[in-house]
């Protein structure tokens, strides 16, 4: 990838420009978390979009993408906002430090990527990162912490995407460490690392490629419910809350109120839990947990499909140590720790048991916890 984009670099300005990178990510476990101010357990990945850039001493930018095989150019004013729905995210990223009182100048660049699209590993998050480490590096002096280089990602994500999305996802791209998972406090965003560097496992993405469209807003439903229980509990989310005090207010809540909030509790705690065991490298209570909160996340939560259970219940078949759902639901990846020496067969068995069911393959993607955004 890296000489492509010199070489298209080449070919479109001359020269060449300084190379950056920055790094999609997974989230180990930690579902449904966010909004209930408990934990995310991210990391980033070995699949990256990388951009050579260089300052053109002009006010105009000026991108190529060789994925998109498009050319863009526009300026650094609020007017100037391009129509390509992927250069939105750099003009995005351009106008974010700018509004912060940063410095953008007018550069060139080229870039390209594996991080694959809409599959829930968040591409859009490493280029929003890519761009905002590298003008922070070419423009000023790195003095951007590199928490508000997230924040810059997640702000473009609102005001230039249409996305209202949260921090995860920029933070691990910008903060990612190989090696390392991140434990974030969505309370208040302080974070830890932990070592995540399983020698006999590996780490394996099955995209079942479906995606439910749901009419009735279900993420606003679990949201709704979480807040009810919370407000019957007197607590300002459900972060405090505990089994014994769900049961307590069993017979005022419904059913499904209380079931929501049974998953919530327990992600909470599963995500300490793993994080003690990673520190300990026992993968296999990290594995058991996974399958705990996909059975939440399944019977609780109700945020599963058919697919998703099917390649749960295909992993452990095959002996998978842990699998589960990535991501809010009704589709896309589970996220698999299997054996070293299980993978192969778990990932053919995969592939034909989903095809034979559901008519199509599943997608697979092999991933390394690696750096989030850097300078190479
Ligand atoms: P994801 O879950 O992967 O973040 P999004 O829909 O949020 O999915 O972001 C995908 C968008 O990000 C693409 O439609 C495109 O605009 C942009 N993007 C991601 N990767 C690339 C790439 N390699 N080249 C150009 N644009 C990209
Ligand atoms: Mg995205």
């Amino acid at each position: 990838m890296e000489k492509e984009i010199k070489k298209v670099f080449e070919e479109k300005f001359g020269g060449e420009g300084t190379l950056y990178a920055s790094a999609g990510r997974i989230n180990l476990i930690g579902e449904h978390t966010d909004y209930n101010e408990g934990y995310v357990f991210p990391g980033a990945i070995d699949k990256v979009i990388m951009a050579d850039i260089r300052p053109n001493g002009t006010d105009k930018v000026r991108v190529f993408s060789i994925d998109i095989n498009e050319y863009v150019e526009f300026g650094l004013n609020e007017e100037d906002a391009p129509s390509e729905s992927w250069a939105r995210y750099i003009f995005g990223v351009c106008r974010e430090i700018i509004k912060r009182g940063g410095v953008v100048k007018g550069f060139d660049a080229v870039f390209a990527g594996n991080v694959p699209l809409g599959a829930g590993l968040s591409s859009s998050a490493a280029l929003e990162s890519c761009f905002a480490f590298a003008l922070n590096d070419l423009f000023n002096d790195n003095k951007i912490e590199k928490f508000e280089l997230a924040l810059i990602g997640q702000s473009t994500e609102h005001n230039y995407c249409g996305v209202n999305c949260g921090i995860m996802d920029q933070f691990a791209s910008v903060m990612g460490q190989k090696g390392k998972l991140m434990r974030l406090d969505c309370r208040d965003l302080q974070y830890e690392y932990f070592p995540f560097n399983p020698e006999d496992y590996e780490l394996v993405l099955v995209d079942s490629r479906v995606k439910h469209e749901l009419k009735d807003s279900p993420y606003n439903k679990r949201r709704e419910s979480c807040e009810r229980v919370a407000k019957e509990l007197g607590l300002p989310s459900l972060r405090e809350a505990t089994f014994e005090m769900l049961d307590g207010i069993k017979d005022k809540i419904s059913e499904e109120d209380y079931k929501r909030a049974r998953f919530v509790i327990g992600e909470k705690q599963r995500v300490l839990d793993v994080c003690d065991a990673l520190v300990k490298g026992d993968y296999e209570t990290v594995g058991e947990k996974m399958y705990e909160t996909h059975n939440g996340l399944s019977k609780d939560y109700e945020v599963s499909c058919v697919e998703l259970d099917f390649l749960n219940d295909v992993a452990k078949e095959c002996g998978v140590t842990g699998s589960r759902i990535m991501g809010g639901g009704f589709g896309g990846c589970t996220i698999n720790l299997v054996k070293k020496d299980l993978r192969d067969q778990f990932v053919e068995k995969a592939i034909k048991a989903f095809n034979e069911k559901y008519g199509h393959e599943p997608k697979i993607y092999d991933v390394i916890i690696s750096d989030g955004a850097r300078k190479l």
